[in-house]
């Protein structure tokens, strides 16, 4: 069986390579991401692995379906970046629900404390024997309240991790998560009282049409002076112009960013010696009190191998089973994971 493989970077290999030839599959790695242009390329494939940015709109399903490609292996959670409803009845969308909730989770607190104690600016300052401490003030996650918004898997991790550090959490689900509310240290609230209480705020809900710009110029608005925003999950949370307003009016104390709403045209890739045609994120990244990561939180060895593991055999029981738990289906009129574990 043969796969091609988009968007690979050096990190993806080593995981694939060894469950690969455990199962006798056959990666052929592509760098350049999975679109329209690009998928002449799964020629004489079996399947097609992607990642977060590639495109499975229906352009592309259709010419993966010519080919007579009908497996699309996603080797992350979201599955934003594919046109579920096109996709169902034409090829099989398989993902890696849950390969490290505590990747993700304790990269957000990273950033987090990074952020509020001044950690990137005493690195750089103090490499320079500049051992000042103007400016360097932080304050204590001690008694400090959380907004939840999502409280999936990684969102319960990042609520145990905040809990440790002593905050009140309030949590906002559609649908809520049972046992996790104490009617005391974690409350589930409205969205809305959610912005007005919380010190900081932290998204780990998935990116759909409810959750599109979730943190918007409205949200910001009602939200206490001085908030923290913190988005490991998806970029278009976030209406990033109504951020960057928030932060240039100061009505937002800081934000950390793993993720972007045009991360696609930027993230994963070296401009370094390139001039940033959007303004917006070059915006954001001048500011003292934004830092970004290029969705970077899932990195780490364990979630690695996780995934290389979880999308290997996703492929492999699918093809000898006819059937895979990690489907993912479009029935009822949403997406969601294929509850028969056979699709169509
Ligand atoms: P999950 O499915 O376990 O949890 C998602 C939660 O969001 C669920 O509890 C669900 O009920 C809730 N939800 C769904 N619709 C909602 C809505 N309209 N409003 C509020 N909550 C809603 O997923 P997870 O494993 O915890 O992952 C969460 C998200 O993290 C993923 O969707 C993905 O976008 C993101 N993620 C990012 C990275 C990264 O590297 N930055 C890695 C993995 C996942």
């Amino acid at each position: 069986m043969k796969i091609a493989f988009f968007d690979a970077k050096p990190y993806d290999k080593p995981s694939f390579d060894k469950y690969s030839a455990e199962c006798g599959l056959d990666i052929k790695y592509f760098e350049t991401k999975l679109n329209e242009d690009t998928v002449e390329l799964a020629a004489g494939y079996d399947a097609v692995c992607v990642f977060v940015n590639d495109t499975v709109n229906a352009p592309v399903i259709d010419r993966l379906q010519e080919l007579g490609i009908r497996i699309v292996a996603l080797r992350c959670a979201g599955f934003n970046n594919v046109d579920m409803k096109y996709a169902f009845g034409r090829v099989h969308v398989l993902r890696v629900p849950a390969y490290s909730p505590y990747a993700v989770a304790e990269h957000t607190v990273a950033m987090l404390l990074t952020s509020i104690r001044r950690i990137h600016k005493a690195y750089i300052r103090t490499r320079d024997f500049n051992f000042s401490l103007a400016g360097m003030t932080g304050f204590d996650l001690h008694g400090k309240t959380v907004g939840v918004i999502g409280t999936g898997r990684i969102g319960r991790v990042f609520i145990d991790i905040c809990r440790g550090f002593g905050m009140r959490v309030l949590a906002y689900d559609k649908y809520q998560a049972a046992g996790l509310d104490n009617g005391d240290t974690v409350k589930y609230v409205s969205l809305d009282e959610l912005f007005r209480g919380s010190d900081i705020i932290s998204l780990h809900c998935p990116l759909t049409e409810e959750t599109y710009h979730v943190i918007d110029e409205r949200a910001i608005d009602a939200c206490r002076r001085g908030v923290v925003i913190l988005n490991t999950s998806r970029g278009a949370l976030v209406d990033a112009e109504a951020l960057l307003a928030g932060i240039k009016s100061r009505k937002v104390g800081a934000a950390c960013l793993d993720v972007y709403e045009e991360e696609a045209d930027f993230f994963f890739e070296d401009f370094s010696g390139h001039i940033i045609e959007d303004d917006t994120l070059a915006r954001l990244i001048s500011m003292p009190n934004v830092i970004v990561t290029s969705h970077q939180a899932f990195l780490t060895e364990d979630a690695l191998s996780n995934i290389a593991q979880t999308t290997v055999e996703n492929i492999r029981s699918l093809v000898q089973n006819g059937q895979c738990e990690n489907e993912v289906c479009y029935r009822g009129g949403q997406a969601e994971d294929c509850k028969s574990g056979k699709c169509f």
